[in-house]
């Protein structure tokens, strides 16, 4: 639209927004001015340039460092894909990834976000000597750390071990270079963000590098939260740029239509009073139809990572229902490729009862099988880890259909926050009887994580944590255990919650055919595409793709032409 282009949208539910409505819209992207500088160390403060605004730099968590020196010891030979005994893989931990070398194409960035790495420890290590704890220091957090954990993070083998995946380079660079140009390019529509707090953690994100939405102006009106920042905001950019510009709403997509020579023409949608209608595009179709998670045939059919006993037809999702793949469908019907649906990802954090998102984050909380499993009571997995390392945990710990409990301190949170069957604000006594655990089992393992969390030693917990930001008990000033203290209990499953796999498209976002040439005048862009995330996605970067490659789709359509 901002291109002079006519816009039509045909959307099949009553409003905007479908997935991303529902979503936490949080999204990765680094903010230098929050984070380590190495030409300016010892700063405490960073400038935004965009804003011109001073922010105070970000502290690390605990863990962080050694998360640091795993990658400064990463190998810089070609991946080793051999797996010797595919029995032995058990987890994502198994695979021992960091021996098993680089793909040729991470191989730059590999050795970039090393010599970053050096220089970080270079200051943080004499001030550690010194005295100073881990969360004394500036976070350190870049780009090139980004793409890293985006490749590693979603690096899996296959269910019987036989294939490896990974993401594609080219479109993890793009997405991690241009997340914060996108970010800009809305707030100069009118969208808000908490600027100063893009540092925070979401569950399996691997790093503090979250952004968060304020709302967005709209002809000089404050719109809050996310409708604002997401949907009012570009919904007046697209709407106000010609007065053609129209969305379609309660009208189903159902073919792409193509002229003689392949070329992607327009739409045949249905309304919702059962009229079919044509929609012709001169310039081009981009297909923003969103993934399958809810979908559960689907995804159990192009099922090959989750054993079959723990994606049951019966498994519970977080996606609202217009997640049916119907633009994946769509599109390969006029030849389009499609890779990576084997992998689902499973949300480790559904709720018990509907599986719908319950949120949160791992560095704050435990998480502990439950009463009848031979762990009951006890950690079983690094909670700050990615969301298939969770759910692949809750699955081999946990009870019926990968049920867990995770154990929080309630903060200022009280009983009147309880959810029956859900969330429970209670001493350790009540937690005890509610789960029917021994109490004093719950208490070994929260003073025994507590200690850890409190001496810097997480790597030596019998499951050892990669970052932690707070304590579960509480405690009275002589350091014994406030039996009294209040803790959160959650009842949480894994759901389905995002398709990683999709079209195959290039840095234009064209959809490719089975030769690897584009469709003419067929575009996709967000969780309908496949290649940026391979087995598993970080928390954060869908909401940072979609944004990304709805910008660069949109672009491309109108440059193409
Ligand atoms: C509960 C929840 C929380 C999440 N939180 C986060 C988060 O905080 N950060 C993050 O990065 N990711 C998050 N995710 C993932 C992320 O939100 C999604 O991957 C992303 O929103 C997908 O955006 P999309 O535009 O591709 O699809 P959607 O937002 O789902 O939009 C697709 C649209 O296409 C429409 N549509 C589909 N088929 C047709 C058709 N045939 N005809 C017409 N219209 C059609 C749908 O109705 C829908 O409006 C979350 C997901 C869920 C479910």
């Amino acid at each position: 639209a901002q291109n002079g282009a006519t816009v039509c949208i045909i959307e099949k539910e009553a409003e905007a927004g479908g997935n991303t409505l529902v979503s936490g819209c949080s999204f990765q992207a680094v903010l230098d001015c929050l984070v380590w500088d190495p030409k300016d160390p010892d700063a405490t403060t960073g400038v935004y340039e965009y804003t011109g605004e001073t922010y105070n730099k970000a502290k690390s968590d605990k863990g962080r460092l050694d998360t640091l020196r795993t990658i400064l010891n990463w190998s810089e030979e070609p991946f080793n894909e051999k797996v010797e005994d595919p029995a032995a893989i058990k987890s994502v931990d198994d695979y021992d990834l960091p021996n098993r070398g680089v793909h040729p194409e991470y191989l730059e960035t590999l050795r970039t976000l090393k010599q970053q790495i050096r220089a970080y420890l270079d200051w943080a290590e004499p001030k550690l000597k010194a005295g100073a704890k881990e969360t004394d220091l500036t976070l350190f957090s870049t780009v090139e750390l980004h793409i890293f954990q985006t490749y590693y993070g979603g690096l899996r083998l296959n269910n019987d071990k036989t294939k490896w995946i990974y993401s594609d380079y080219d479109l993890v660079h793009q997405l991690c270079t241009e997340i914060l140009p996108t970010k800009e390019w809305l707030m100069d529509q009118g969208s808000l963000f908490q600027n100063e707090s893009s540092t925070g953690t979401l569950i399996g994100c691997l790093w503090q590098r979250i952004n968060r939405f304020i709302g967005g102006k709209v002809n000089g009106e404050q719109i809050d939260g996310k409708w604002g920042a997401y949907f009012a905001v570009p919904l007046n950019t697209v709407l106000s740029a010609n007065n053609k510009n129209t969305i379609m709403y309660r009208t189903k997509a159902t073919e792409l239509i193509t002229d003689g020579n392949g070329r992607v023409t327009g739409v045949k949608a249905v309304k919702y009073d059962g009229t079919e209608v044509e929609i012709t595009a001169t310039k081009g179709v981009i297909l923003a139809t969103g993934g399958y998670a809810y979908n559960r045939e689907m995804v159990i059919e192009t099922n090959d990572y989750w054993d079959k006993d723990d994606l049951s037809p019966d498994i519970l999702s977080t996606n609202r229902p217009l997640a049916m793949g119907e633009g994946i469908i769509m599109a390969q019907k006029v030849g389009a490729a499609t890779k990576g649906m084997e992998f689902t990802q499973l949300m480790p954090l559904g709720w018990v009862d509907t599986g719908h998102l319950a949120g949160g984050t791992g560095e704050n909380v435990i998480y502990i099988s439950p009463a009848g499993t031979p762990n009951a009571g006890k950690r079983y997995v690094d909670e700050s880890a990615e969301r298939d390392v969770l759910c692949q945990g809750a699955f081999d710990f946990g009870g019926e259909k990968g049920l867990f409990v995770e154990i929080s301190n309630a903060g200022n949170r009280t009983k009147e926050n309880n959810v029956e069957g859900r969330l429970y604000i209670c001493t350790l006594e009540e937690a005890a009887e509610l789960l029917k655990i021994d109490a004093e089992t719950i208490k070994n393992t929260i003073v025994e994580y507590d200690n850890a969390v409190r001496n810097d030693t997480l790597e030596e917990l019998a499951v050892p944590k990669s970052a932690a930001t707070a304590l579960i008990g509480n405690y009275n000033e002589d350091g014994s255990f406030k039996e009294d203290g209040l803790l959160a209990v959650r009842y949480l499953r894994p759901s389905t919650h995002h398709t990683m796999g999709g079209l195959v498209v290039d840095t234009s976002r064209r959809v490719l055919d089975k030769d690897g040439k584009p469709i003419e005048g067929l575009y996709a862009a967000g969780e309908v595409t496949a290649g940026f995330f391979a087995g598993n996605r970080l928390g954060g970067n869908a909401v940072a793709e979609i944004i990304v490659s709805g910008r660069i789709a949109g672009e491309s359509v109108t440059k193409n032409n």
